[in-house]
Formats: C-alpha cells, sequence, structure tokens
C-alpha cells in the first residue's frame, strides 16, 4: 500500500488549509468558463463548512481569486455544486 500525501489547500474564505479532496474546486477554465472541481486555470477552493460557502462576501472573495466577475446566478449553481459535494466525502477524486 502506498500512502499518498495530502495535497493541502486553503480555502478561500475561512483561510484554513484542507487536504484537497475535501475542498470544493472552482476554476475559471479558459475554454469553458467557470467549472467545478476540473479544469485548467485560476483556482480557487472552499471548504464545505457552511459558514463559509454561505458567507455573503463569498462572491466576492471568489471574484478576487478568479480574478473573473462572477454572475448572479453563479452562487445558486455554487450552493447546489457544494451541498450534493458534501454527500461524497470520501470519493477520493
Ligand atoms: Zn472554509
Amino acid at each position: 500500500m502506498i500512502r499518498q500525501t495530502p495535497v493541502m489547500r486553503m480555502c478561500i474564505s475561512c483561510r484554513k488549509t484542507y487536504d484537497r479532496k475535501h475542498l470544493l474546486k472552482i476554476t475559471k477554465d479558459q475554454e469553458q468558463g467557470i467549472i467545478f472541481q476540473k479544469g485548467m486555470g485560476r483556482s480557487a477552493y472552499i471548504c464545505k463548512s457552511k459558514k463559509c460557502y454561505s458567507d455573503s462576501k463569498i462572491k466576492k472573495k471568489l471574484q478576487r481569486a478568479l480574478k473573473t466577475s462572477l454572475q448572479t446566478e453563479f452562487i445558486d449553481i455554487f450552493e447546489k455544486e457544494i451541498t450534493s459535494f458534501n454527500d461524497y466525502p470520501n470519493k477520493g477524486i
């Protein structure tokens, strides 16, 4: 058995570091635009804590991290994404 060293990333909201697989990755992909968990480009990570993803300033923080402007609908999609992501805590991507 090979034990992999966890890749640590920082949540842009609480600024704590976590194993990457416990964080939702939001990427500004050059071709596909804003996508979750995959893609190439500038990325931001956010933890599953409700305090973080339902933060009223989260959109601003994401915009700053991704250096882009996000549409109003984005937050709805984002909340759906992170709450369903909660259902698969040990999927191990
Ligand atoms: Zn957080």
